[in-house]
């Protein structure tokens, strides 16, 4: 993106990747109006860093009410602008909603000082903000993504200012309204709609303390190494190729829903995603035959109509994206089993696809999918399964499916990644941290974690005691 010029770059635009036309378009911010947005928030923690947590929780969880008073108005602006089925943007909103009325019932709790016990005297830490947040975050969740950031930044007593990503404008200020309708002071959350130069001269300012990242490897490297000149504390949750692993002792009646699902929700875009299936020999045919059938079973359509099982990627350029790698992995070996193209019909649709046959050398194999493409991988036994799963740049998530849940607990315990889940992959959940390891990023969010990250840990000692003599 080139640097903003005054009310001409028109780089935030929301086009509903269904119909592929241009609902609205906006203009970045200047540097001036720029300035102005970030002395507001910094003068507002200023009087928010002292606003008890009881005062802050009426806030924070009036702005979850009225999500789920208006699920439907937001739940809408999700599936127009960036294609999400129109029932699982209401899921959205309603869990985002959750997320907010977590962090206001427990985020004292949380915060609490905590006593420590040393040999002389007495001592605690104590948790007190730090000041302005800037954020970064992805199209795929609008709005989840800002209330994993905003419900504990908020109780935790720092300000927030969030770039979203440039084809969910519409979402952005939305989501900023909310507060204000909610009773926030002035500054206390601002959606900047900036260019990638300016987010650098963000994170530069001395008035920002904080930066959280959520999006691809090649963006957290960027605002990372950018955070890190500026002795920044950040945290990253970055992309993923999560294994799904069948052992094969797997019951494939709860399986393949689960598998269809791990791949196909959000139309394919999310981060912990089951991407890569990891299947061991004895039962790899059967789930093969199975999880095909599933996804040949699925319908594309409007993702506005909840009949709809499948529907169109983000935007046209995320599709050309994933056509691209899919004929680069097969051009390099890989075998299509199904799909393979852009759906032959309006819209940014990408077909159904499965890829067997892909080899270490394949760059393919190292790659994060971002749709409805999922590698097929057949291995011998348990411990193939585990070698493979782990044989990964990324170490977002990953899942293990069997009938002997000790058995997946110690698969569990081998895979290298931040998250891990047995017979299920439900995801996430207000009161359970989140995030990766390796190029998925570090930090967690969500949880108790959640809140801990950007928050100054104060030691605090009294020790009557004459001074030592020198
Ligand atoms: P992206 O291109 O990295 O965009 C994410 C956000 O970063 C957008 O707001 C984007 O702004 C911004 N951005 C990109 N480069 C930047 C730079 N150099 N400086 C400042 N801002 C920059 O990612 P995406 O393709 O939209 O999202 C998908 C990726 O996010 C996938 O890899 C997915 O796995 C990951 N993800 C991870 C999690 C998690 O929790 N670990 C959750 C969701 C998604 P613009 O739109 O203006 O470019």
């Amino acid at each position: 993106m080139n640097a903003p010029k005054e009310g001409i770059c028109m780089a935030y635009e929301s086009v509903n990747p269904y119909d592929g036309k241009t609902v609205r378009t906006f203009s970045e911010l200047t540097n001036a109006q720029l300035e102005k947005k970030i002395a507001t928030a910094a003068a507002c923690y200023e009087t928010w860093k002292k606003t008890p947590y009881a005062k802050r929780a009426v806030i924070v969880a009036r702005a979850g009410e009225l999500m789920r008073a208006n699920v439907d108005k937001f739940a809408r602006l999700a599936t127009i602008e960036m294609g999400k089925l129109i029932n699982e943007s209401r899921g959205e909103v309603s869990f985002s909603a959750n997320i907010l009325a977590y962090y206001a019932k427990n985020a004292e709790r949380f915060l609490a000082p905590v006593k420590l016990n040393p040999t002389h005297g007495e001592a605690y830490v104590e948790s007190s903000p730090i000041g302005v947040i800037f954020c970064v975050e992805p199209w795929n969740f609008p709005y989840y993504q800002l209330a994993r950031v905003a419900g504990p930044q908020l109780m935790a007593g720092n300000i927030l200012m969030v770039k979203h990503a440039s084809c969910v404008p519409q979402c952005a200020i939305e989501f900023e309204k909310l507060w204000i309708e909610a009773g926030a002071p002035k500054g206390l959350y601002t959606n900047l709609l900036i260019s990638h130069e300016q987010s650098d001269q963000v994170i530069d300012d001395p008035r920002i303390k904080g930066v959280a990242l959520t999006g691809s490897l090649a963006a957290g490297q960027s605002v990372s190494a950018r955070a890190g000149k500026n002795l920044k504390v950040s945290s990253m949750e970055l992309g993923g190729s999560d294994a799904f692993i069948v052992l094969e002792d797997a019951d494939l009646e709860k399986t393949i829903p689960w598998a269809v699902w791990g791949r196909m929700y959000n139309n394919g875009q999310t981060c912990c995603a089951a991407k890569r299936f990891v299947v061991v020999d004895e039962i790899a045919d059967q789930f093969l035959a199975k999880f095909k059938a599933a996804l040949e079973a699925l319908k594309p359509g409007d993702p506005m109509d909840e009949k709809t099982t499948h529907g169109p990627l983000s935007t046209e350029a995320a599709l050309l994206q994933l056509v691209k790698q899919v004929e680069l992995a097969v051009t390099n070996g890989a075998r299509i089993v199904l799909g393979g193209k852009r759906l032959n019909r309006t819209g940014s649709f990408m077909e159904r696809t499965i890829l067997t046959d892909v080899t270490p050398e394949n760059p393919a194999f190292r790659d994060e999918f971002f749709g409805p493409v999922a590698m097929f991988f057949r291995v011998k036994d348990e411990a193939a399964a585990i070698a493979l799963a782990n044989d990964s740049d990324f170490g977002l998530g990953g899942s293990v499916f069997t009938k002997d849940v000790e058995r997946g607990k110690r698969v569990a315990t081998q895979v290298e990644t931040g998250m891990m889940f047995i017979n299920n992959i439900d995801w996430s959940d207000a009161e359970l941290p989140f995030g990766g390891i390796k190029d998925s990023g570090y930090g967690r969010e969500l949880g108790n974690m959640g809140i801990q990250t950007f928050v100054n840990k104060k030691l605090v000692r009294t020790h009557d005691m004459p001074a030592p003599l020198v």
